[in-house]
């Protein structure tokens, strides 16, 4: 069965070249950087974990509400850092899609083209980039997310995910948990904030067991990284 990458998560720490951590451990609760998303002021910056967003003018009409869908996911949860549409705001400018500086506008997910023309499946489906607060490589100022806007979505909400399409609201899911904190260079996991693909969270489809959100691909045809699980749940809890 056809699998493709659901992220490759770019941090400021990666950024700067700083050298990732060594160990490498099972425990989930260090895959998020706590306090990513802060309230108050980081180097004469105002930092906010509510985080509000828009999308960029090039975001399909037909793929928005999965993409709320996917930041909802976590909002549901419940803890101090959420995600906040801002529904009264125009639609970001692509223009200016790639600044990142403390004096960055607001927060922005993109559907910008990634990757070549003509869908193939080793291309990511999408992408999370974070945006930190430059003398303080541990606080977020903005994130961004990039759609393939050659993949074959499935862009319903139903459960009948067609076999040859990949479930859009499973990977905004995927994608609003790194921006929620599931980062590169953490010690757990894949080391990009994902569970270890193939390990007993994130078996191959088909399975009685399913696949939580964070695991590091998706399969076509497939809804059940939709929802957050215990794990992961857990996870940001105990970041936030
Ligand atoms: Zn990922």
């Amino acid at each position: 069965m056809k699998r493709a990458a659901i992220v490759t998560v770019v941090a400021a720490s990666a950024l700067a070249g700083a050298t990732a951590a060594a160990a490498v451990s099972d425990d989930w609760h260090d895959w998020y950087q706590p306090g990513r998303w802060s309230s108050g002021t980081v180097s004469g910056v105002a930092t906010d974990k509510s985080v509000d967003w828009r999308f960029v003018d090039d975001f399909p009409a037909a793929g928005r509400a999965l993409a709320k869908d996917g930041a909802n996911e976590w909002n549901k949860i419940g803890t101090s850092m959420s995600f906040h549409f801002q529904p009264n705001q125009p639609d970001f400018d692509t223009l200016n899609f790639e600044a990142c500086s403390p004096n960055y506008q607001a927060d922005k997910v993109g559907w910008g083209t990634f990757g070549a023309a003509g869908f193939d499946v080793q291309e990511p489906l999408a992408q999370t980039s974070m945006c930190m607060i430059v003398a303080s490589l541990t606080t977020a100022w903005d994130f961004k997310i990039k759609v393939n806007q050659d993949a074959p979505f499935y862009l319903g909400e139903s459960q009948s995910v067609p076999a040859d399409k990949y479930d859009l609201w499973s990977v905004m899911s995927h994608e609003f948990g790194h921006a929620a904190g599931r980062y590169t260079g953490n010690t757990g996991g894949d080391g990009l904030g994902h569970y270890t693909e193939a390990s007993d969270v994130c078996p191959d489809p088909g399975g009685t067991v399913p696949r939580e959100t964070m695991c590091p691909h998706t399969y076509p045809g497939t809804y059940g990284e939709r929802a957050p699980e215990s794990h992961e749940i857990a996870a940001f809890k105990g970041a936030y």
